[in-house]
């Protein structure tokens, strides 16, 4: 079922209210104007006298015949009636369509409350919500990430100031980790001097510019052959970019995409992750998720998984959650580990430790390696790392 089937069985509800809200209240009021028109009539014959107290009884008989044929009550009970049946189906298609009781994938896992408190206040920092982060360090007393919050307000003010149009801040941190951003292969650096020289460019300043150029830009002349000369090229057109084969150079979003890839380099340089390891899991975990429920209704009871000490088979999360190399071993079919590592055979394949140990009855013997016709000994294996 499509999200939008949801969707639409909600717009009927609303639409429905709607129409039910002003029956009503058009109810309402036509019994108000009935009784307000009584009252006038009343007001106007006055009390004094038989004359005008039978005229008043007869107006109020009047006016509770025809309250009694409107029967409001009814009609109002018949708009609820309605209005809740919409409601029920729409609660019966979204109990449909979310599987609300996820606890059945759920497992007891041992972690120390105050690591995660941290994890959750890092998080926290890490999505700039400086103040919650702060009450809620204090609420779970656990021990303040302090360099962790300064680390983040340090990232988010120059990344404010890059998406407002300010290169400085952003400038003066990538001249500071000049070698450490080339070492990451990231152009960070260039692409920050190439707005401030554009910068320079749009006010028409031509010999600024290229004072700019041979001061910030030269450097980089020998890593980035195609990009420097575009540059150079464009302090012809100072003043009129805009009318240049180079408007690229003048698109806002080029602010917005290198206020991100700051972030990411930022963090990267400081050994954190731009999303956050809670983030990062959260994002996994809601990957996976229907594939564990699925593995539930399988599973003959919850005892298994919960001794499960890993999943039956590979779950393949998508490469923005890869962050190493992985190696399976083609024998066992197991991931390798610390304590089953690969291990480089004399002919050159691979196989996990437990594998070669295995192979050779417990390194007594030499053993063929299963690709190959090639004899080996455990000893003459070496370690991989990965
Ligand atoms: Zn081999």
């Amino acid at each position: 079922m499509e999200i939008e089937t949801v969707k639409d069985a909600f717009e009927h509800v609303a639409k429905k209210q709607k129409l039910m809200s002003s029956k009503a209240i058009d109810l309402v009021n036509h019994v108000e104007k009935e009784i307000e028109q009584a009252i006038g009539v009343i007001l106007e014959n006055g009390t004094d006298g038989d004359v005008a107290s039978n005229l008043n009884h007869e107006i109020l008989l009047n006016l509770k015949n025809k309250l009694k044929e409107m029967v409001p009550v009814k009609q109002l009970e018949s708009c609820q009636k309605e209005m809740n049946n919409a409601l029920g189906k729409w609660v019966k298609t979204t109990e449909k369509f979310f599987i609300h009781d996820i606890s059945q994938a759920y497992r007891n896992v041992d972690m120390e409350p105050h690591v995660l408190s941290e994890i959750i206040a890092n998080h926290l920092y890490c999505e700039a919500l400086f103040d919650i982060g702060d009450n809620f360090i204090g609420e779970a007393s656990c021990p303040a990430s302090k360099e962790i919050k300064q680390l983040f307000q340090k990232m988010y003010e120059i990344h404010g100031a890059l998406r407002t149009g300010e290169p400085e801040p952003a400038l003066s941190w990538a001249m500071k980790n000049h070698d450490a951003l080339l070492q990451n292969g990231s152009s960070l650096e260039l692409k920050l001097h190439r707005l401030q020289f554009v910068k320079i460019l749009k006010e028409g300043n031509r010999c600024e510019a290229l004072l700019y150029a041979r001061a910030y830009l030269a450097p980089f002349a020998t890593i980035h052959k195609d990009e420097i000369p575009r540059l150079i090229a464009s302090i012809l057109w100072a003043g009129r970019l805009d009318q240049s084969p180079y408007t690229e150079f003048l698109l806002p979003t080029n602010w917005e995409n290198l206020a991100e890839e700051f972030a990411q380099q930022f963090c990267n340089l400081n050994g954190q992750s731009s999303t956050g390891p809670m983030g990062m899991t959260v994002a996994a975990g809601g990957q996976v998720l229907p594939i564990i429920l699925k593995l539930m209704t399988v599973l003959t009871a919850k005892r298994e998984w919960q001794s499960m000490k890993q999943f039956p088979f590979p779950l393949d999360l998508g490469r923005e959650f890869q962050f190493h190399s992985v190696f399976i071993c083609p024998v066992l079919r197991e991931q390798g580990s610390e304590d089953n590592p690969p291990m480089l055979l004399p002919c050159g394949h691979v196989l996990s430790k437990q594998s070669t140990v295995k192979l050779s009855k417990n390194s007594s013997r030499s053993f063929k390696c299963p690709y190959c016709p090639f004899e080996s000994l455990t000893s003459d294996c070496k370690q991989l790392y990965i």
